[in-house]
């Protein structure tokens, strides 16, 4: 086994980029010196409350500056990195926790009260360092004075690429959250494919509005961070502030998924930023419609767009929609196959294979739908204390993502759906992201959600949620009849309910399960 070369990364900014900006979190900046400080002095401060390396050291924050120390603190101190999703309910944090059997959790001063709350719940933390605290945070130390009284040595730990780096726990709307194991060697892998693919380099400056909890906005600020670049970060995503921050900080890349790039082209005065330094804007975690893609291009322009497509369990990229992709495809007088292409995810990434498998894993010829299964060096090698499902997710080194989709001819990628989410309606297969994709061509929809409700006659009844453009105004009946001609039959809803917003995870993607919830009681 090879010896971890993230540490080195982190190493290597100081020595030759050290009086460069690391990270920007909105008043505070630090060099790339300055945060090694402070990310070696938290090591120690650590390491004097007693954690080892092996050990779980979970955060509990919106993305800011503290989130970059731990990260460093982690991967060159050996420490197993745990960033908790601050969406979730008091019950699950604590079970993430628990699980984790983290020893010391860092804190937001916002998240005292919660945590307190569940404290007695929490059997094997140790030690509280809360940060941003105005006064001596209630419970803990303030993490502030930690670092202050700790030494700002480097740590110099022997660890081994497959050695955990993270656990990163999916969101858990079904069940309980399950731990992904990032290990040292994912993490570069990762990197590397995010450098390679999008083409980063230490002249960026990332705006990572997308939450560090999750695998999204984790591999982009690690690659950034890794490269040297700049890491701009802000705490949520408020159209407003992040046309701001684009335009005072110079942005050059952006990471969104496509419920974010809506709400930017929502804003009445959005011609009025000056947007010239923006190279990428990478959006990722979520189906495009391609209605929004075509109005985007329209104001940023196409040469601006790169797609990811990816999952927690690979690090997350899989494949790539390329800028010359969105360029061929929408761009006046396109032939056909580039305009298809942008209702694709693109290529599998250089560092990976992909296979379409039936039920039983064999492999499907091209342009047959079934599940993807990826192999790659960013794969997971396991879920956290849970061996039942690591073997059903991962068979002879390939990971079953649980998506459907097929690849044509050409090696590109069309996502169908979630296995989970497909709807059997009256015996046939309805795949939502379809249906959403006709509903959002409608000039009113902003966005839609398709689920299938419970029914006698039909089993699940296809039923459409949707959010409309401000000020357009369009009837249900009106949007039944528009998806006539586009749909079969049996994948017309029954049923659109307009809402005034669909309901979001914290990455801003759309969750058809709590549609399917409102839809429900909104029925009985
Ligand atoms: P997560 O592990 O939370 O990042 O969620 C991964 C899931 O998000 C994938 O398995 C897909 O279902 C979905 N997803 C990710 N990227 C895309 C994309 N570009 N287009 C459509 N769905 C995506």
């Amino acid at each position: 086994m090879a010896e971890s070369w993230c540490k080195e990364l982190w190493k290597k900014n100081v020595a030759y980029l050290g009086d460069r900006p690391a990270v920007i979190d909105r008043g505070r900046r630090l060099t790339h010196a300055e945060l090694a400080s402070r990310a070696n002095r938290l090591y120690w401060a650590l390491r004097s409350r007693g954690l080892e390396k092996g050990e779980r050291v979970a955060i509990l924050a919106y993305n800011c500056a503290e989130y970059l120390e731990w990260m460093q603190a982690c991967e060159k101190g050996g420490f197993v990195g745990v960033p908790v999703n601050w969406r979730l309910s008091a019950d699950n944090v604590a079970f993430v926790l628990d699980n984790s059997e983290s020893k010391i959790l860092l804190l937001h001063e916002d998240f005292v009260e919660p945590v307190s709350s569940i404290r007695p719940q929490l059997r094997n933390l140790e030690h509280l360092l809360v940060f941003d605290a105005t006064s001596p945070p209630a419970i803990g130390e303030a993490y502030e004075e930690a670092l202050a009284t700790a030494d700002s040595r480097e740590p110099e730990v022997q660890m081994e690429d497959e050695d955990p780096a993270y656990i990163i726990y999916s969101s858990g709307t079904t069940g309980r959250p399950k731990g992904v194991v990032f290990t040292h060697h994912m993490q570069l892998e990762s990197a590397k494919a995010h450098v390679t693919e999008l083409g980063l380099t230490p002249q960026d400056v990332a705006l990572v509005v997308m939450p560090l909890f999750h695998s999204g906005g984790h591999a982009t600020a690690s690659a950034i961070a890794y490269v040297g670049g700049i890491n701009v970060l802000l705490p949520r995503f408020e159209a407003r502030t992040v046309l701001e921050v684009l335009e005072q900080e110079r942005v050059t890349f952006v990471q969104v998924v496509p419920t974010m790039i809506a709400a930017l082209l929502e804003q009445p005065d959005l011609h009025r930023y000056r947007l010239d330094n923006l190279k990428t804007i990478q959006y990722v975690g979520a189906p495009m419609p391609q209605s929004l893609l075509e109005k985007a291009a329209r104001f940023f322009g196409a040469h601006r767009f790169i797609q990811n497509y990816g999952l927690t369990e690979n690090g997350p990229l899989v494949s790539t929609l390329s800028r010359e992709d969105h360029l061929a495809g929408l761009r006046e007088g396109a032939s056909e196959t580039a305009r298809k292409r942008l209702g694709s995810v693109g290529r599998p990434h250089y560092g990976l294979w992909v296979r379409i498998v039936d039920d039983r894993g064999n492999e499907l010829p091209r342009n047959t739908i079934g599940e993807i299964a990826v192999r790659a060096e960013t794969t997971t090698p396991g879920y956290w204390k849970q061996q039942e499902l690591t073997r059903k997710k991962i068979r002879d080194g390939w990971l079953f993502t649980g998506d459907i989709g097929l690849m044509d001819q050409d090696g590109y990628l069309y996502l169908v759906d979630r296995k989970d989410d497909m709807i059997v309606t009256g015996g046939e297969n309805v795949y939502p992201s379809y249906v959403e994709n006709v509903l959002c061509r409608h000039p009113a929809v902003k966005e839609a959600a398709v689920v299938g409700l419970p029914d006698e006659k039909w089993g699940e009844m296809v039923t459409a949620a949707v959010a409309l453009w401000p000020e357009t105004v369009a009837t249900e009946e009106e949007l039944l009849e528009h998806c006539k001609p586009h749909l079969a039959g049996y994948e017309r809803p029954k049923r659109v309910v307009i809402l005034q917003e669909l309901p979001k995870s914290p990455t801003g993607k759309i969750l058809r399960r709590e549609v399917r919830r409102r839809l429900q009681e909104k029925a009985r």
